[in-house]
């Protein structure tokens, strides 16, 4: 049997009967657009993450570009976000035409170092050109980026606040759930992350009405009174109802799934201590754990020898976005972004979702100390 590395089967199987009568529900009464069901999500999204509105969309791409052109992001504009990210985070931003300013992460939590960004903001606002606009923070492999001082460079300085919670939704800080921290916060729904559907999909959260109803009317084609009324330039970024289907079964376990996660990477962080560095989760947050991610010199051999005993694992990000070739124009360079540059080099990611047992943690330790011991 091959060990996956997230296992979305054994979810599968415990709310089979459930997923599969939600979806004959969609195939019954056949509103595969906009059915009741995407309603009834987004109400109960909002009560999870306790926000005015929860907006669903086709992916978190399409959230995070929600999010964006609700605030009018246009050439011109500089938008701070981390390079340490999947690629759609900065992506969305260029796809406006707007410019990704890279602002390096803080070591012990791979997310945006707030000292960083004062003086990346400071280095915009004292030139000319570009006009400082908002700030993309993202809550990298589940734990949520260090909200209160970006949240206070943001406010000193005129800036938007656009979390990008992809991975870390279902995190929590300072006892609020990530997706709800910034003036708008976008997840995805992506089959691999912490609450996944089965296709592509994503929402946008945000207590601002206003906000809200410039997403609504922007996901589909900038409708006005109705879709034929076009009052701006939006997109076809609607979620499918089947889709919605299935996160409505599966938000009802979610908590309890976000539960077990933490006592993976407890025993994760037991078993691998003192083999290699672990993450660590400082005090007043609680990570979701979409990756379990460990820093090594070794990655290399380690990763081998993994793979040798049919252990999966995964580098995320071998490549940081400042270094790479879609934003060569961009001018960066290797050394512009240390921390995220040493940190490609040695980080990789271990098999992690909430059904894991506590055996095979014990045996990729054990692969783990074994191939350290040949090094
Ligand atoms: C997955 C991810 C996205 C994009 O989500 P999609 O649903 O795949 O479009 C954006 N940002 C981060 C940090 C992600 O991990």
């Amino acid at each position: 049997m091959t060990i996956p590395f997230i296992d979305l089967k054994s979810q599968y199987r415990r709310l089979q009967s459930e997923i599969n009568t939600r979806i004959q529900g969609v195939l019954d009464h056949g509103a595969y657009v906009m059915g009741p069901e995407v309603a009834d999500l987004e109400s109960r999204l909002a009560d999870y993450c306790n926000v005015r509105h929860a907006i669903t969309c086709s992916s978190g791409t399409d959230a995070l570009l929600l999010g964006l052109m609700a605030h009018d992001v246009r050439p011109g504009d500089a938008i701070f976000t981390s390079p340490f990210t999947f690629f759609a985070t900065a992506e969305a931003i260029a796809l406006l035409g707007a410019t990704p300013v890279f602002v390096d992460i803080d070591p012990s939590t791979f997310n945006m170092d707030p000292d960083r960004l004062s003086e990346a903001v400071g280095r915009i606002k004292s030139q000319n050109g570009l006009s400082a606009k908002g700030i993309m923070p993202v809550g990298l492999f589940g734990l949520p980026p260090d909200f209160g001082a970006i949240d206070e460079i943001a406010r000193d300085h005129g800036l938007f606040t656009l979390e990008d919670a992809a991975q870390s939704f279902g995190g929590e800080y300072g006892g609020r759930i990530s997706g709800s921290l910034g003036d708008i916060g976008a997840t995805s729904f992506f089959p691999a992350k912490p609450l996944g559907c089965y296709g592509d999909g994503g929402a946008a959260f945000t207590d601002d009405d206003e906000l809200a109803n410039r997403m609504k009317s922007i996901r589909i084609h900038g409708m006005g009174s109705d879709k034929y009324d076009n009052v701006r330039i939006g997109l076809n970024a609607r979620m499918d109802t089947i889709q919605a289907a299935v996160l409505i079964a599966k938000l009802g376990i979610f908590q309890e799934e976000v539960r077990m996660r933490q006592r993976v990477a407890q025993r994760y962080a037991e078993a691998l201590e003192g083999l290699v560095e672990t993450p660590s989760v400082p005090e007043g947050y609680q990570s979701v754990w979409a990756q379990y991610s460990i820093l090594s010199d070794h990655r290399d051999n380690l990763q081998a020898s993994l793979k040798e005993q049919g252990i999966p694992c995964a580098v995320y990000y071998r490549i940081p976005c400042h270094l790479s070739e879609a934003f060569r124009h961009l001018g960066y360079r290797e050394g512009d972004m240390p921390v995220s540059e040493a940190a490609a080099k040695r980080i990789f990611s271990l098999p992690m979702h909430p059904y894991i047992e506590d055996a095979l943690i014990d045996r990729i330790a054990g692969i783990i100390r074994s191939s350290l011991c040949k090094t």
